[in-house]
This record gives structure tokens, sequence and C-alpha cells, in this order.
């Protein structure tokens, strides 16, 4: 048996056979044509190129339909990138002045740029270099035929094992016959990670070493909600994944069971399970498990794949859409912009060189430089604010200073709207993120200025440990079980209850089973979430008396290593609720 750890990116847990997908997909061997036939040749490449601009759109249209324009947006782009007159000469040039057969000179353009791209080491230009190369697969796909295809062949189910997977491979997998996928590459960002939790296959992407470990027909299990994948597992493992499988299987059937009643604890103490979306088509995932809101709402995916900022209206009617799917008496929390380092950049010409782009120019940050950007997005918000429990949250903030800043561009905006006479909540709350140790010790100051906090544990981790989150080779080190971590959290929420203001924790943490005594013990009220966590946390809620969570927090902020607060809260939680499986 052995284990590997990586990202988890779409919920759920699969046990099946192994089907490995070779890097390379279709192979091309330097070719030379006759020079007479070299008119011959650009017509053929330019037959495949419409033929790989129709699939593009086909795929577009498919896609926006089953799932939403946004997600459309990607083979949209695809379809521009193929007709992008400097790309398709250079292949001519190839093949006009070198010879190159069509093949040759489409494997050699489209790899250089691929390569260029996945060199710079960005997460955000590793996905677009995935994109490139699932362009080539179509424009070859047409010039040599499809030489079968082993994801669009499957006659039977199978887990889906890759070194990585392009986004429109990803976006056709069938969930009857793709049980989940694993990947070697790939980050929280990519488009292939968004795909797979749209699609709802459990997934687990950055794995590093895999296919090397690994046999065809090889059992497997993927853990999409704790990023781990299982090769051979033994009889023991298999058996523990097989009732968690079913708990999650019968996920319907525990749905209809707890999702009207509240998170609450056997003795009454009330906590708000809310949801962390991405587009407004997962409001329904919020609303399907029963979310009391909305706690966190990245609104940086709505400028995936666009050339052009969304303007006010599109926002307005992004942000409306969510209100209407959640009901008016719900919470949606909207985070401003949280652009840059690893997040999805709009206008990549636009983004900085910086060679620390983690510490550099994101989120606020760079909203706070942009002053009609972010004024934008505040003026859609507040419009939004009158038709539902409207928040606004600023991310990233890292001084007091930083906050007042946002905080002025907000009363310029009312101001504005005012003058205007355009409605919206004079009264919307708004909230800051601690994801930056210097915001979570200047909290007692911060709350002074909010009327609520979230704690985003996902960058707060990896700036207090100052190891990359996305980096697999310091996942070790990045754990918020961490003292470090727990004791910047704890001085958080007391903070917040020491001026009466709200708290949450939005990070991956507060949808991991394992914390979920620990974070209540502390204090908290609110977990924001995936939606597809919010039945488990749930159901550890219900299963316990306030008190024994109080008394597993003081007993975890005694451990002096993340390792002994993680032991200790497995075995807690294995004691509360056997079913639960915590790694
Ligand atoms: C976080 O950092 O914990 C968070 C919720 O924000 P994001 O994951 O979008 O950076
Ligand atoms: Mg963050």
């Amino acid at each position: 048996m052995e284990i590997k750890r990586g990202i988890p990116v779409s919920p759920g847990v699969a046990i099946g056979t192994a089907l490995i997908v070779e890097t390379e997909g279709v192979r091309i061997r330097r070719r030379f044509i006759d020079r007479a036939r070299v008119s011959d040749e650009i017509a053929r490449l330019k037959q495949a190129l419409n033929e790989a601009v129709a699939d593009a759109h086909a795929n577009r249209d498919a896609i926006s339909d089953k799932v939403g324009k946004q997600y459309g947006a990607i083979f949209a782009a695809h379809a521009l990138l193929i007709e992008d007159p400097e790309l398709t000469g250079e292949i001519e040039q190839l093949i006009t002045q070198k010879a190159f057969s069509a093949e040759y000179a489409v494997s050699r353009t489209m790899r250089r740029h691929a390569k260029a791209l996945a060199s710079l080491n960005q997460p955000l230009f590793s996905a677009r270099s995935s994109d490139l190369i699932d362009i080539e697969k179509s424009i070859l796909s047409h010039l040599v035929g499809n030489q079968g295809d082993p994801l669009q062949n499957l006659q039977e189910p199978a887990i889906i094992l890759a070194h990585d997977l392009t986004p429109s491979e990803t976006a056709n997998l069938n969930p009857k016959y793709v049980y989940a996928f694993a990947t070697e590459a790939g980050g929280k960002a990519s488009h292939t990670a968004i795909m797979a939790g749209v699609l709802e296959i459990p997934a687990v992407v950055g794995l590093g070493r895999l296919l090397m470990d690994v046999s065809g027909g090889d059992e497997v299990i993927v853990d999409g909600n704790r990023g781990v994948v299982i090769l051979n597992p033994d009889e023991e493992t298999r058996e523990r994944y097989l009732v968690l499988q079913r708990q999650f299987g019968s996920f319907a059937k525990r749905l209809d069971e707890i999702r009207s009643l509240p998170g609450q604890t056997s003795d009454g103490v009330r906590a708000l399970l809310l949801g962390n979306i991405e587009f407004p088509q997962e409001a329904s995932h919020c609303t399907d498990r029963g979310a009391d809101g909305v706690g966190l709402y990245r609104t940086e995916f709505l400028y995936l794949n666009k050339t052009t900022d969304p303007d006010e209206a599109e926002q307005y009617e992004a942000y409306l859409s969510v209100l209407r799917a959640l009901g008016a008496d719900k919470p949606v929390v909207i985070r401003t912009l949280d652009l840059g380092a690893d997040k999805l950049f709009f206008q990549p010409e636009k983004q900085l060189e910086e060679k620390n782009p983690c510490m550099g120019l994101r989120s606020v940050r760079l909203c706070l430089r942009n002053a009609p950007l972010f004024k934008t997005q505040m003026r859609a918000i507040l419009r939004a604010s009158r038709f539902g429990d409207v928040r606004i949250m600023f991310p990233m903030v890292s001084t007091l200073m930083e906050l007042r800043q946002c905080k002025m561009l907000l009363a310029d905006v009312k101001e504005e709207l005012e003058e205007e006479r355009i409605e919206f909540n004079r009264k919307i709350p708004v909230g800051t993120m601690i994801e930056v140790p210097s915001a979570a010790l200047m909290a007692d100051e911060l709350a002074k200025e909010v009327n609520f906090f979230s704690i985003g544990t996902n960058d707060l981790i990896q700036y207090t440990l100052a190891a990359d989150r996305t980096n697999e080779h310091v996942a070790s080190l990045y754990s918020a079980g961490d003292p470090a971590v727990l004791r910047l959290i704890k001085r958080v929420i007391d903070a917040a209850k020491a001026r009466d203001i709200e708290v949450c924790v939005c990070g991956e943490m507060s949808g991991d089973p394992l914390y979920t005594l620990l974070l209540l013990g502390l204090g908290l009220r609110q977990l924001s979430m995936t939606p597809q966590n919010i039945p488990e946390v749930k159901k550890i809620i219900r299963s316990i008396k306030i008190e024994e969570a109080v008394q597993v927090a003081q007993e975890a902020m005694r451990f002096e290593t993340a390792r002994d607060v993680n032991n200790y809260l497995r075995e807690q939680t294995r004691r509360i609720l056997p079913e639960v499986v915590v790694n």
C-alpha cells in the first residue's frame, strides 16, 4: 500500500481500478514534406484549424448548457487562440520555410509556447500552458485522425490517473464511468480543478510522482475530501474507505435526514454552516446541502478567461443570481477581488513581473491601486445589497491603514450612489478577512473597524509558516493544526468576541472534520466551507455537547507540535463519530 498526498479539489471518495492516461497523447515524429506540396499542406492545416475551432465552439456550447456560460468561456478562448493570426502564421512559416509536415509544425509551435509558459513556474501560467496542450491535441486529432482517446472510449468505470488533464478533457469526462481522477501536476486555481468541482467528480491534483508507482488495473482509492490517494490499499484501509464511501454514497439519504436540521450541538448551541462559492451556479450546491448562506463568494472567478474586465452590470447580475438562489434571508458574503499571486488573472499581459507574487501586489493591494476597478465592484455589490442580506468583505488586509482606505473608497461609492438616487443598504455589514499574520496580531484594532472577521486559514497558514500552499514539497509544514496557527486563530476569535463582532473561518480548515471540534471549542459559531463538506461537519456538530468541544480545544492548545495536535484531534473525532474518516 502506498499513500500519496496532494491537493483536494473536488470532494468525494472513490475506490476502483486505475486507468493510466499517458502524458504525451498523440505522438508526432519529425517529418518533412516535398517542397512542391507546401500549399497542399497549408490547406490541410487550415482545414484542421477550422475543425478544431468548430470543436472548441461545440465544447463551449455543450459546457455552457451543462454548467453555465463562465465555463463555456474557457473554450471560446480556445477558439480565439486557434484563430490567432500570430500563432497560425508561425505554424505556416514552419511549413513554408522548413517544409515541416503540418503535424510537426503544429506540435513544435504549441509545445514551444506551452513550455515557455510552464517554465515561468507560476500556477496561472501553468494552467494556460495546459490550455495550449489541449489545443494542440485538438488540432492534431484532425490532422492525424483520432487515435482512440482512452477517456472518450471508456466502456467501464475507472479511476483516471494522469500527469495532468487538460480543461476540455476534464469537462468531457463522463461521471458515469469516471469515478475519480488524480494528477501529478496541477493546483487549486487551474481550470481542471474548477471543472472537477463543477462536475462533482472526486479529484486530487498536485500529487507529484504518481504514475511511476502504479500500473493500470491496480486498485486505487481517491479521497477528494482530504487530498489523499492510496495505491493498492491493504484490507483494513479498504474497509475503512468502503465505510466512508458508503457514507458519501448515501449522501442523498443523509441529506434528507439532516438537510433541514440546524447545525446545532445536542445541547442547543447553534453554528452557522455556510458555503464557499466561486461561480453563481454553485449557489445551488449550497442550497442542496442546506447551507445557512454563502460565507465566501470568491468574485475573482468572474474574471476567468475574460479579455476585458466584467463591467458593473455583469457583476451586479452575478450577485443577484446568487441572492435569488439563496433567498433574501440568507447571508451572502461577497468578497472583493482577490486577484494576483496564485489567483486567476483577467489580463495576463497586465500581470506584473513579480519575484514573489504571493507577497506582491495582490488582492486589496491591487484594488487600492486601481480605484476604478475597485469602485465598480463596490457599486455592483451595493446595488445588489438591497435585495438580500449582502455583506462585503475585503481580502488580504495586512494593515489597519489598508482597511481604512478600503472603507473610505466604500464611503465614496455610497455617496455617489446616493447622489444618483440609487438604492442600496446603507448599513451593509463590512468585514475583513484575517489571512495575514499581521492582521491576526492586530485583530483587536481591526475589530473596531468592521462588523465581522473571516479567518482565511489557507493563506494564514502559508504566511505564518512560510510554506507555499500549492507546493507539494513543503506540504508537511503546511498544517492547520500547527500551534502557531492555532494561537493566531484563537487570538482573532478572542478579539472578535471582545468587540462583539461576528467571526467565521472560511479556509479549507473549516470543512475538514478533523478541526470541527477544535474550532467550535475555540468559540467559532460560523464555518464557511466547500458546500459538499457541510453534511459531515454538521453531523459532528449534532453529535456533541458544546462542553466536549471546549475541552478538546483546551487540550489541543496545550500541544507543542502540529503532529501532536492532529493526532489528538483525530483520536477525539473518531471517539465521537467513528464513521468519520479523519487523516
Ligand atoms: C483563505 O485564504 O483561507 C481563503 C479562504 O481565501 P482563498 O483560498 O481564496 O485565498
Ligand atoms: Mg486567501
